[in-house]
């Protein structure tokens, strides 16, 4: 496998620059919120403002919102903030977002200038042409000579598809997350084991590959390339895929963050299963929870992992459970194993719930099956009346799979409710024992 190849197994990064106020967290909203969401009603969860997936076009990427990063500072000040030009480092293309109503203002001009520094691309996105003409809207901006300039309302949701386009030429081709990791070995479960800072995810792969002695190859890179490690256990092929460049640390200057939100979630994407590893000794932080979100959102099974659990006593164990059990009923289809990858115990407990949450992930689902379930399910429990008639639900087929996907179709299915949502799923998840992973129901409207 060469570089280029590696390369094409992490999404590429997005970002969205300009000015305050232009709508560039409209547009992220815009690009990220929009499919069927998996955590839309799931309490608990914040959405992660400043870096999302985008998987409106068919090659997905991470987008990554700097208007966010930048906090309230006003232009120039913004724009040198080191973490918006971290974005833009780390970013593919950049979409330089400005807002027709203001027209073209002196920080537009310096922070084009700063974009440019960096190389490369630009699309510009004219936004808020929304009851303006169009084409005068447009004129103004043309002085900057970018070839890919679009109008766009991103409030409206007018231009999104268009400019999605304008970046494909530079979206790797096969950016489908998994298909070079696929190819490499069909058989092994992808897996990227995730956390903060210090939860022990080092030492977690480390003690793994230690005790089998199977590190059979380890393609490094640039800082973008993943970092896979094949493995064997119990009979079974795994694939860990490195995550916030875990294994590097130690070999890398000190810049590099100890936590980039933006490997992580390239690590999601090109997993199948996802460990988020937590410390026992610590509360279940915003962040562990985001990162759950994040898994979810993704469609990734997901395992959690309760490190250092050596040296609790059993009141402390007993707290943690309860703990635990409270903050994570979201989630409780997700298998939770308490380990020590100190001491190397439960990785056996956590190696067969990475299987288990895999085999779900990609249960094959009939549709005649399928259908039956969802007449059962409707005979039982019928989704409360919109205007004095009731949704009906007529067929059910699979849609895919790692998130097992049910299509359904009827009618009236826009008016159906998230609780009823959540029930359905959850007969779905006891029929076919879909228990680690997401499992994602679209409505299809059909008379
Ligand atoms: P950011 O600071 O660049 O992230 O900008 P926001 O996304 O927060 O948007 C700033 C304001 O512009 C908000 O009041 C939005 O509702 C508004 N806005 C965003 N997009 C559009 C648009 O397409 N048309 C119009 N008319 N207003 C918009
Ligand atoms: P990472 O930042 O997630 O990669 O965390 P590390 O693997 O570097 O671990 C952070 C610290 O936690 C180190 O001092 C480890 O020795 C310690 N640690 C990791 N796993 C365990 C465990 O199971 N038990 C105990 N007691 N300490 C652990």
């Amino acid at each position: 496998m060469n570089a280029g190849d590696a390369r094409a197994a992490m999404l590429p990064v997005v970002a969205l620059v300009g000015r305050p106020n232009v709508g560039k967290s409209t547009l992220f909203n815009a690009l990220t919120h929009s499919r069927d969401a998996l955590v839309a009603d799931l309490p608990g969860v914040t959405r992660d403002r400043h870096y999302g997936i985008c998987r409106l076009g068919g090659r997905p990427f991470v987008v990554v919102d700097t208007g966010g990063l930048s906090g309230v500072e006003e232009g120039l000040d913004a724009l040198t903030a080191r973490q918006v030009r971290r974005a833009i480092a780390e970013a593919q293309v950049l979409v330089f977002v400005v807002d027709a109503r203001e027209g073209l203002l002196p920080q537009d001009r310096a922070i084009l200038d700063e974009l440019r520094r960096s190389g490369k691309p630009i699309v510009l996105a004219v936004n808020k042409t929304d009851g303006l003409d169009v084409h005068e809207a447009l004129g103004e901006f043309a002085r900057f000579g970018i070839a890919a300039t679009l109008p766009l309302s991103a409030a409206h949701r007018r231009g999104v598809d268009e400019l999605i386009e304008a970046l494909l030429p530079w979206l790797p081709e096969d950016a489908g997350e998994t298909d070079a990791l696929a190819a490499e070995d069909a058989e092994a479960i992808r897996v990227a084991i995730v956390g903060r800072p210090n939860a022990g995810k080092s030492t977690l792969i480390n003690r793994l590959l230690g005790e089998e002695r199977l590190i059979v190859s380890e393609v490094a890179g640039t800082t973008r390339d993943p970092i896979r490690v094949p493995l064997e256990r119990d009979g079974h092929r795994f694939v860990l895929i490195d995550t916030a460049g875990v294994r590097r640390r130690a070999r890398i200057d000190e810049d590099v963050e100890k936590f980039s939100v933006i490997k992580t979630l390239q690590s999601m994407a090109a997993a199948q299963v996802v460990v988020l590893l937590v410390d026992a000794r610590e509360n279940l932080a915003d962040q562990d929870l985001t990162l759950i979100g994040q898994a979810v959102e993704a469609g990734r099974a997901l395992v959690i992992a309760v490190n250092k659990w050596d040296g609790l006593d059993t009141y402390q164990r007993e707290q943690c459970r309860l703990a635990l059990e409270r903050r994570l009923a979201f989630v409780d289809w997700a298998k939770v194993v308490f380990i020590s990858a100190l001491h190397g115990s439960g990785l056996r407990e956590l190696m067969r719930a990475i299987v288990r949450a895999h085999a779900a992930a990609t249960r094959v689902l009939a549709t005649a099956d399928l259908t039956r379930t969802l007449e059962k399910a409707y005979a039982d429990y019928q989704p409360p009346l919109v205007r004095g008639h009731a949704p009906k639900l007529r067929f059910a087929h699979p849609g895919g799979n790692n998130p097992p996907t049910i299509v359904i179709h009827g009618s009236r299915t826009r008016h159906i409710a998230p609780a009823y949502r959540r029930y359905l799923e959850n007969v779905f998840r006891q029929r076919y024992k879909l228990e680690g992973t997401p499992v994602r129901i679209e409505f299809r409207e059909s008379e």
